[in-house]
């Protein structure tokens, strides 16, 4: 018995290893490639604001692809660039691409950029983050930087001390993905961030047969509000999602119902053409009788 699923293990278990160690390696090279071919790029994902349909701003988002072109997930990158060392390298490009790039929009945009947990270990985020804002002339109140709670559950105090001197430098701060791990409210009360992101896991729910997701989204979006954070409800796919939504009252808007991630020289079209005739059907349709 033992002998056999001894067996069974070996067989099954040592091609997966082999192929997720491969794979891993893969990616890390790729990784590598990506600098050396411009093969990463920054897409933008539009924020709208609930109550008048504006667009408010945009999530970087980082992408990469391999040699073929095809793309490789954010999801499986990042991780393996955290256990390579390449975090922070790659983190300081996206913050300059982003940066970059809102200094180039209308100014009533803010630019919002993910950081890794990796990019507060040795303590150079706030000159590197400040570097970036001088060198575009982007205002500070402009860029907002998104941390997960997971991230302050393994190092709080470091973190925390650069959060605070990047606050003090007027750049925003979101708590991203709020919900989705171990969800600790202390953190929302302890520290002080500007924005709440609500993770898409609720609105995934929200239109089922019971009302709990309704009741739990509400009760975070008034606790954000108490705690004076801009609550933005993340994941919108469906009218039905909206519909449902419209029934709470947050402030921002993100998903792929409004916008997926775009190249940056897709935002001009994007910002002139999407937006405006949705904005236009729907103020039709509410002044219909
Ligand atoms: P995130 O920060 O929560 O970003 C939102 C993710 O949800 C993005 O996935 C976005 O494409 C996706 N999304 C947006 N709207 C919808 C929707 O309506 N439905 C669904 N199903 N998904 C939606 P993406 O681009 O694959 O990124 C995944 C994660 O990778 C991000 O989650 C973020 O944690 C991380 N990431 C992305 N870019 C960067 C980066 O530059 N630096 C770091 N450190 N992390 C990044
Ligand atoms: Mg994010
Ligand atoms: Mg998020
Ligand atoms: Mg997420």
């Amino acid at each position: 018995q033992a002998k056999l699923s001894g067996r069974n293990t070996w067989v099954v278990f040592t091609p997966e290893l082999e192929q997720k160690i491969a794979r891993r390696q893969y990616v890390e090279e790729c990784i590598l490639a990506g600098f050396s071919e411009n093969r990463f790029e920054v897409h933008y994902q539009p924020l709208i604001e609930q109550s008048s349909l504006n667009v408010v701003g945009f999530e970087a988002l980082l992408r990469l692809t391999d040699g073929a072109g095809t793309h490789i997930p954010p999801a499986e990158f990042i991780p393996v660039a955290e256990k390579a060392g390449e975090i922070s390298r790659i983190g300081a490009w996206v913050l300059e691409e982003a940066v970059q790039a809102a200094a180039s929009w209308p100014p009533h945009l803010f630019v919002s950029v993910n950081l890794s947990a990796r990019q507060f270990d040795d303590g150079t985020l706030l000159d590197c983050v400040s570097a970036c804002l001088e060198r575009s002339g982007l205002e500070p109140h402009r860029l907002e930087l998104e941390v997960t709670e997971n991230m302050l559950i393994e190092q709080e105090a470091k973190i925390i001390d650069q959060l605070n001197a990047l606050n003090a430098l007027g750049v925003s701060l979101a708590m991203d993905d709020f919900g989705a791990g171990y969800s600790s409210l202390g953190y929302l009360w302890k520290y002080k961030f500007n924005k709440l992101k609500v993770d898409r896991s609720f609105v995934n729910s929200l239109t089922g047969p019971d009302n709990r997701t309704r009741h739990v989204l509400d009760t975070i979006i008034s606790l954000g509000h108490h705690l004076d954070m801009t609550v933005t409800i993340e994941g919108i796919e469906s009218e039905a999602q909206v519909e449902a939504l419209n029934t709470l009252s947050c402030d921002h808007f993100q998903g792929f119902y409004y916008g997926k991630p775009l190249p940056s020289h897709d935002l001009a079209p994007f910002l002139a053409n999407a937006i405006q005739p949705r904005k236009r059907r729907l103020r039709d349709a509410a002044a219909k009788p």
